[in-house]
């Protein structure tokens, strides 16, 4: 049974800048299937897993208010068996109960009306325990020390899928207080959202009760179970404590520092204490890759939480950071209040990204955090800086507004992509800098305060934000959270210092745009003087009083979610004037020029004009931002007629700092010299460079012997190289390291440098480790991933995907399905291969996947005009070069 949720839905504004504003959260108007005349309010849940054949069974009572009288009792149910039924204690006919399996709903019709008022359900029901991250979900890994296989569990259960753990009522509106009791062998850790409350020995094991949570949405419960140690240490009155496998806690260490220090920030910053008695951070090692923001109980995958000092790298150290700082500020966004429904997803993630990274920033200004290169954790995503990678996916046709409707399971999950996360973050900073940081903050603290333990709506947080700041938030913000896309800014000079500025929809592959306009916070500055801001309301607007022979910054520190298209007069005074530009806004014309580039509004020699004349340095946002183009390009230009003139040039940008830069790191240099010292090696080897290849080869034979001989910021690097240009000998010894390390970390560094070789007949030996248990399988699946992307043969990648999907998918989750297939095409610049794809989409993919394969069509498409393109240009800007 289905409600008729579209016309719940706030429908999207996508033509006025005055767009109606969303709505205050209100229970009853909030979307979603289930009936809202039932509300539970306290579940008492007991699970009993059975490792030996990977299933669970359970028993559970659900404390019931009755709003209204009703016939049937409608919850969530997924891959569970109902084995028994009752209401306040009478019994239902088997008949009586009902599951939707494509709904994934429970029906329970009851013999007579219940009346309105309180009730108790309780159902007998049993389950399986998962391969992949959903659900209930079981983990194999080696043990620390003595390398014993072991297993373990975890669940996973947001978006949709504590209903494969429990018959609940699975929508975030639903609060409720949870307590749980589990059933574990003798010698393992159980851990879930609070405190072990009592536990007692039974036949085979023990059973641990936990205290009872507060009430929060069903997504947030956890229960994580295993040979487990921890450290732990407290803040005030909260404990806080770093789990991992047995052997494994004091690697924790860093991570515990860190949290000792963002929980003490946040407390502040949010007004409202952390509000549990414990939080527990907890390291899996496999079965999803990310991590996940359980209230009082944060799972993560081992790389995201653990640091050894001797052998991780200091990309590994800043990633753990930021992946707290992330999950620990959805402990109030997104835990103590939640978005009431999915399509405000952006509530959770993009606040979480924005404070996450502005909490990093504070404690860790060296890392230049909001320009910092956002780690490809899944290869088949882009990667380069985060908002710009938000930026270069919101410019296309397949891309949609922060906020959009949310009708299915398939489209609760597709709502996590780059724009919730990064085009939120990126906005949420464009607001705190226009609105100032005091009066930000002052909103979120009205806004915590006055919603704790209840849902919102984006209209929740505008009107907080609006109360604090006085002006009119919700107006601003519509344009950008309410429809797709973003704004480019075209400034012309006129000579009697009148500057003209016009705004139009930036846009990328996408002919026939819909016109949109926005509320632009624009900052600007005649470069060396005061910042000023101007709020840009229409199409046209112009600065007075500009001397003409000044050069004009616009967005500046790039904090601001549009671009700027100068014209050649602004151009040539900013190039002029590189050496007095900081470091922020040197990278914000990098990217504005790169992505003119791609939008064919400019040629690419205007981005190579750019680079040529910024003075030397080794800056690394500066030198990545190159980087990260310079790698786009060799991977697209592959197999062309320009590669070689290419690599040559290209070479011949990033020499010079390789030189100042040299192999071994120095005494006093930057934190952040050892991650470029990293990324040129990798890139200049990926681009051919004989010095580097021959140099990782040597430094690889060294680490065989002795691996303290190599840094561990380097070894990415120089194991990639060398694994990229291995022979069948240098291949197998990578092979054999990598099973035998128990340090995730290790390994997936020996998998990647697998991944990288070129040689067909070695790409053939890598792709079927996808299909063992050699990785965790979280991992193992992207394995072809990577050989597509890496290896320049995506072909064969996709041969053997396509001959082995249903051993892949099995190690994937139901968003993962949709997106495997088509992100594997991602990778092709072949018109053809999108003829291909549509073709497999239609007879073997669901309709879920849609979006997914429109977003791959369109990036073929898109790489194949741009390789032409990029071909002629390049060719015309190298030749100019060579003549002169
Ligand atoms: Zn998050």
């Amino acid at each position: 049974m289905r409600a008729p949720l579209l016309s719940f839905l706030v429908l999207c504004s996508g033509t006025s800048l005055f767009g109606a504003v969303e709505k205050p959260f209100n229970f009853y108007e909030t979307p979603g299937k289930l009936p809202k005349q039932v509300v539970p309010t306290e579940y008492s849940i007991r699970i009993a897993p059975n490792i030996d054949n990977f299933t669970f069974s359970g028993s559970e009572s659900v404390k019931l208010n009755v709003r209204n009288p009703v016939h049937q009792l409608v919850l969530n149910a997924l891959e569970l068996k109902i084995e028994a039924a009752s209401v306040d204690g009478k019994e239902l006919q088997a008949s009586a109960i009902t599951i939707d399996t494509e709904n994934e709903v429970l029906t329970l019709t009851l013999p007579s009306e219940l009346a309105a008022g309180d009730h108790t359900l309780a159902l007998r029901f049993t389950g399986k325990i998962n391969q992949q991250g959903q659900g209930l979900f079981y983990m194999r890994y080696q043990e620390q020390g003595s390398g014993v296989r072991k297993v373990m569990l975890g669940t996973q259960f947001e978006a949709t899928d504590a209903r494969r753990f429990f018959p609940c009522w699975d929508e975030p509106a639903f609060r409720a207080r949870f307590q749980l009791t589990a059933v574990a062998p003798e010698n393992w850790l159980a851990v879930s959202n609070m405190p072990i409350e009592s536990e007692k020995k039974i036949a085979g094991g023990k059973e641990m009760r936990f205290a009872p949570t507060p009430p929060m949405p069903s997504y947030l419960n956890v229960l994580v179970a295993g040979e487990l140690d921890f450290i732990e240490t407290r803040v005030g009155e909260t404990q806080i404590r770093v789990l991992a496998t047995k052997g494994k806690a004091e690697l924790g260490r860093y991570a515990l520092e860190a949290s000792v220090q963002i929980l003490q920030y946040y407390n502040d910053y949010f007004g409202v204490p952390y509000p549990l008695p414990k939080l527990d951070q907890i390291a899996i090692p496999g079965g999803f890759g990310g991590a996940m923001e359980n209230w009082g109980g944060i799972t993560y995958y081992e790389t995201g939480l653990l640091f050894d000092p001797k052998n991780s790298s200091a990309e590994i150290k800043q990633n753990i950071y930021e992946v707290l700082a992330h999950e620990m500020a959805h402990m109030w966004f997104g835990d103590l209040v939640t978005m009431a429904w999915w399509d405000n997803l952006w509530l959770n993630e993009g606040f979480a990204s924005w404070m996450g990274s502005k909490c990093t920033a504070h404690f860790n200004p060296q890392w230049e955090v909001w320009l910092a290169r956002d780690l490809p954790r899944d290869p088949t995503r882009r990667s380069g800086i985060a908002k710009e990678a938000a930026m270069e996916g919101d410019a296309r046709s397949t891309t949609h507004p922060i906020q959009q409707p949310v009708a299915t399971e398939a489209e609760a999950g597709s709502a996590f992509d780059d724009i919730t996360y990064k085009k939120g973050q990126s906005f949420l900073r464009m607001l705190e800098s226009f609105l100032g940081e005091d009066v930000f903050r002052d909103g979120i603290r009205r806004y915590i305060a006055a919603h704790k333990y209840s849902n919102t709506t984006t209209g929740d947080l505008w009107d907080a934000l609006s109360e604090a700041s006085k002006e009119p938030v919700g107006e601003i913000a519509a344009g950008w959270t309410e429809q797709p896309g973003f704004p480019v800014v075209k400034v012309r000079r006129e000579p009697d210092g009148k500057v003209q500025l016009t705004q139009e929809r930036f846009t990328v592959n996408f002919k026939g745009a819909p016109a949109l306009l926005w509320k632009i916070p624009l900052t600007y500055s005649v470069v060396g003087e005061t910042p000023a801001t101007l709020l840009m309301t229409g199409k046209a607007a112009a600065l007075e009083s500009i001397p003409a022979d000044r050069a004009l910054k616009l967005n500046l520190n790039g904090a601001g979610n549009y671009r700027i298209e100068y014209d050649a007069r602004s151009w040539k005074l900013l190039l002029e004037a590189l050496p007095k530009l900081g470091l922020e806004d040197r990278v914000n014309l990098l990217s504005d020029a790169w992505a003119l580039t791609q939008a064919g509004r400019a040629p690419v020699s205007l981005y190579f004009e750019l680079v040529e004349k910024l003075p030397a340095s080794t800056d690394l946002a500066e030198r990545e931002q190159i980087i990260h183009v310079l790698d786009y390009m060799n991977r697209l230009l592959a197999g062309s007629p320009a590669h070689k003139k290419f690599q040559h040039y290209a070479r011949s940008l990033l020499h010079p700092t390789f030189k100042i830069q040299g192999w071994q790191p120095k005494t006093g240099e930057r934190p952040s010299a050892g991650s470029l010292r990293a990324s040129l090696i990798s890139t200049l080897g990926d681009l051919n460079d004989p010095e580097i290849i021959d140099g990782c080869r040597n430094r690889f034979e060294k680490y065989l012997a002795d691996p303290a001989s190599l840094a561990p910021d380097l070894r990415p690097a120089v194991l990639g190289v060398a694994g990229r240009y291995a022979d069948e000998k240098t291949w197998n010894k990578l092979h054999e390291l990598g099973l035998k390390t128990t340090s995730i970390e290790e390994k997936q560094n020996y998998y990647n440098a697998l991944a990288e070789a070129t040689d067909p007949k070695l790409i053939k030996k890598t792709l079927p480790i996808a299909l063992t248990d050699e990785l965790p399988t979280s991992r193992a699946v992207f394995l072809a991933a990577r050989v597509a992307r890496d290896s320049g043969h995506p072909e064969l990648a996709w041969e053997f995907a396509a001959a082995n999907m249903k051993a892949l998918l099995a190690k994937t989750d139901a968003l993962g399905e949709n997106r495997y297939a088509p992100g594997l095409f991602t990778f092709f610049s072949d018109e053809s291969r999108a003829n291909e794809l549509k073709g497999y989409a239609k007879a073997n993919l669901p309709a879920a996947s849609a979006p997914d394969v429109a977003k791959a069509i369109d990036e073929i498409q898109f790489r194949a005009e741009f390789k032409k393109r990029l071909m002629t240009q390049l060719n015309a800007w190298i030749d100019k070069k060579d003549q002169k």
